[in-house]
């Protein structure tokens, strides 16, 4: 048996990882890398192995980071099944599609500056037709099922609670070569404990080989019910100035676990009643796939819908409009009250939130709420870092509206809970490889599981295989 990982190595995107059992090839994730943009396109472009060679494909989350490459892998040969679960599935059909999007305007704008210098133009990875089509491969299956799929592998997914529909994949394998029964547990991206809608991580009790994310392998977070604390003070006190909350947010999980939030604040009487805008049609769309699958809801979000009335809907209440068109987008330009803008994209690279934050940046009343990650060279990084002076569409501004940093919301485990996830495993694995983490934080988580149980951890290079 052999595990080669073809991405997400020593870095956080493009999660890639083949194993080859019985003469099979089964693919873990095939995610887009994101990097700077002329090396994003050729790797991309040329996946590093056969696809017609690869038998099955389990895709962990929806996220593009894992799941962004598979219009091409398909455009490209491969054939069989992919499986995931239900709401990846059904959040795969929304977000496959605005990446083909993406990937065609991407391009179009490279070969504009191409023809001026004369440079050859570049065909786009995939398109929006060729994402389409490949959402005919997906095959999906509900948590804590377990199917066989291939001869002698039996799949069960178990929660992950990074987002909804994120799993951890378990692979029971009977390796004929070597006359053994294997457990191998890919444990996909771990979500933390107490964050609201999904479920909190669930642990696995066994395992021979481990793959293991490490993003956030020499960071902590504050707990959770500090940032609903925090979200409910800003809120508070902007309204008080009379000022807007504009919040730059990633439309799939974020934005939901914000509306979320605010929704329940709103209710309690915790915060005052405002009205609050979700102007991102990518989050429009996936917010209605999130109202589709309560199965994948924790106990608490369940009771809060049962004590509205059952027929309530978490992400919609009287104060929230879900704006789609550009003309209601723009109509928000024009609002003068106290208000909440939810927009994306997350990190204030594009889309919408550009022209919110152009129009309400130079007010000292307002806040810009940042509640994820932001890459270095981001305008959200600019914020994060309390720059004056701001290049908004190429134009400076200068930033007067507070800044705040809510990072309770994080998506990833931080360091102590990812140590206390492979603690719950009664029979450690005897190899775990490190994936899905810079390679500071993988170093320093692989540390933490050696001093504590001892385990012998690797932290593979890209392309590097492994006989297991
Ligand atoms: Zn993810
Ligand atoms: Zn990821």
């Amino acid at each position: 048996m052999r595990l080669t990982f073809y991405g997400a190595a020593q870095t956080v995107t493009g999660s890639q990882h083949m194993i080859e059992v019985n003469g099979k090839r089964i693919l873990l994730d095939c995610g887009l890398y994101q990097g700077r943009r002329a090396e994003s396109h050729d790797r991309n472009r040329r996946l590093p192995f056969d696809p017609q060679s690869v038998d099955v494909m389990i895709l962990s989350h929806a996220h593009i980071d894992h799941s962004g490459n598979i219009p091409n892998l398909v455009k490209n040969g491969f054939s069989g099944d992919i499986i995931c679960t239900h709401a990846t599935r059904d959040l795969c059909a929304v977000m496959l599609l605005d990446s083909g999007h993406i990937q065609e305007k991407d391009v179009e704008y490279v070969n504009k500056k191409n023809r001026k210098r004369g440079k050859p133009l570049v065909e786009p990875i995939y398109t929006q037709v060729d994402a389409e089509a490949s959402l005919d491969s997906l095959v999906s299956q509900n948590y804590s099922r377990q199917r066989q799929v291939l001869p002698g592998v039996y799949l069960t997914f178990l929660d992950a609670g990074h987002m909804l529909g994120s799993a951890i994949v378990i692979l029971d394998i009977e390796d004929h070569e070597a006359h053994r029964d294997v457990r191998l547990v890919f444990s996909g991206d771990l979500g933390r404990v107490g964050i609201p809608i999904i479920r909190d991580p669930q642990t696995v009790d066994s395992a021979d080989l481990l793959i293991m994310e490490s993003t956030y392998g020499d960071r902590l977070h504050p707990p959770y019910p500090d940032a609903e604390q925090e979200l409910e003070r800003i809120v508070v006190e902007t309204y008080q100035r009379g000022g807007k909350v504009i919040v730059p947010a990633f439309a799939v999980g974020r934005t939901q676990q914000l509306v979320y939030t605010l929704h329940k604040l709103a209710n309690q009487g915790d915060i005052p009643r405002l009205p609050i805008f979700v102007d991102s049609p990518l989050a429009v769309n996936t917010t209605d796939v999130f109202r589709t699958h309560p199965e994948c809801f924790d106990a608490e979000t369940r009771q809060f819908i049962l004590d509205l009335g059952g027929q309530a809907d978490p992400f919609g209440f009287q104060d929230i409009t879900y704006t789609r068109s550009v003309e209601e987008s723009k109509r928000l330009n024009f609002l003068r009250q106290p208000a909440i803008i939810i927009s994306a994209s997350g990190m204030a690279e594009t889309g919408r939130i550009l022209h919110h934050l152009k129009n309400n940046i130079e007010n000292p009343n307002n806040t810009v709420l940042i509640s994820g990650w932001q890459a270095p060279d981001t305008l959200g990084r600019r914020l994060v870092e309390k720059q004056t002076e701001v290049r908004i569409f190429g134009e400076p501004y200068t930033r007067r509206a507070q800044v705040e940093v809510l990072s309770g919301f994080s998506g990833h485990a931080d360091r102590d809970e990812l140590l206390a996830w492979v603690g719950a495993f009664q029979r450690k694995p005897q190899r775990t490889f490190l994936v899905h983490g810079e390679l500071e934080a993988a170093t320093a988580l692989a540390g933490g599981l050696k001093e504590r149980y001892g385990m012998a951890v690797f932290i593979p290079e890209w392309k590097q295989s492994f006989e297991v």
